[in-house]
């Protein structure tokens, strides 16, 4: 027994050749050659920022996008060369990092012109950014009835080369119509503001849900792709399943106890469930402390030798009940596959999503620090 350090209790597994194997099937599913930007917000979509950067790096996104400053600073540290995009507003007290790090800032705002020239000026070279449009997600972007005149102060400055134009979706998979329209707004300031038709001028719509929209015809040469490389489906009748991708991420857990509660006996906190009958029940060793979302209390599954066992009662902090009554022999240490795949069952976020009444995106977002990242093929360097 190696005791060094003990094994731990909750862990994820995360596949970077099928990361990068992902970025390959998506962009050979695209209609025609487009730049890929590679969205690695919030970690890697809590992957873990430098080890999924290298994965993707093997099959060469064309840029990489992140939130916001510090993100792309510790990005910085693996990428030398390829253009980072800010995709969130950037503080007028991070402003002086955008010319250090070489970032790519979004421009939403007059207000944002002044104060990017003013950086570029101070760093005496002109700052890379892209204009970003709201056609109607309400978010950032400058409103579309505003998006000229601002596109006009942008390539007026000196201090800034503008690189690219974009907007965002609200509804990509489940409003073909509100997206057309945005589409729509969108196509109509490129022509009134008659942005170059150039292959290095980047104009992009698409996410991981707008993949096989409307913006795969027209002028668009990009898209910012962050679920679907990994692995994971915008919902679960997403056209983009045909891409073939494949899970990245699984997360695991063991058995801490397993005893005996008889029928009538109560589960957990609040009481929330009451056996129906004499039960085996398996501790495991994850809750909400690592990220299992307490709204799947009473409606999750777990796989324990590839079987689907039922939460029972309420998720804990650290750990939570399931129902292992009709399988026998189960023993504390025995691994139990929380999301991902055992023998010929599998858990998806999809699953979890519902149980949870939240979105995969957010159950990524939700591990914790707690749940080591376990890497195969092991990162180089
Ligand atoms: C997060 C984000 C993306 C990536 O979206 P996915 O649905 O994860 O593919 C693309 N564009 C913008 C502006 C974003 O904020």
């Amino acid at each position: 027994m190696n005791l060094s350090a003990p094994p731990p209790r909750c862990w994820a597994e995360i596949d970077l050749a099928a990361l990068s194997r992902n970025l390959e099937r998506i962009r050979a599913a695209l209609p025609r050659p487009m730049r890929y930007i590679a969205v690695v917000k919030a970690d890697a979509y809590g992957h873990g920022l430098p080890e999924a950067a290298a994965a993707l790096q093997r099959v060469a996104p064309d840029l990489f996008a992140v939130a916001n400053v510090a993100e792309a600073i510790a990005l910085r540290q693996v990428e030398a060369d390829r253009p980072i995009l800010l995709l969130s507003p950037v503080l007028p007290a991070e402003d002086g990092f955008l010319a250090t790090h070489r970032l790519t800032s979004s421009i939403s705002s007059p207000e944002e012109v002044g104060r990017f020239a003013a950086a570029a000026q101070a760093a005496g070279r002109p700052l890379p950014v892209q204009l970003k449009i709201d056609t109607g997600m309400g978010r950032a972007g400058v409103w579309h009835e505003a998006a000229v005149g601002l596109y006009r102060q942008i390539t007026a400055s000196p201090h800034l080369r503008l690189e690219g134009v974009f907007t965002h979706f609200a509804n990509a998979d489940a409003d073909p119509a509100f997206t057309a329209e945005q589409r729509r707004r969108f196509l109509a300031v490129l022509g009134t503001a008659g942005v170059p038709r150039a292959a290095s001028f980047l104009v992009h719509a698409d996410n991981s849900a707008g993949l096989e929209s409307l913006a795969a015809t027209g002028p668009f040469n990009a898209v910012r792709i962050g679920l679907l490389q990994f692995g994971v489906l915008p919902h679960p009748a997403s056209p983009s399943a045909a891409v073939g991708v494949q899970p990245v991420f699984s997360l695991r857990t063991r058995v801490g106890l397993v005893k005996a509660l008889p029928k009538g006996a109560d589960v957990s906190y609040g009481r929330t469930h009451t056996l129906r009958r004499n039960s085996m029940i398996a501790i495991l060793c994850a809750g909400y402390g690592d990220g299992l979302p307490r709204a799947a209390s009473n409606r999750g599954q777990v796989l324990i030798r590839g079987q689907r066992c039922p939460i029972l009662g309420r998720v804990t902090m650290d750990m939570t009940i399931v129902d292992v009554t009709d399988l026998p022999g189960v023993a504390a240490g025995e691994e139990v596959v929380l999301v991902g795949r055992q023998a010929a069952e599998e858990i998806s976020l999809g699953e979890w999503s519902v149980w949870a009444d939240t979105i995969p995106w957010e159950f990524l977002c939700s591990i914790t620090k707690r749940v080591p990242r376990i890497y195969s093929p092991a990162p180089a360097g």
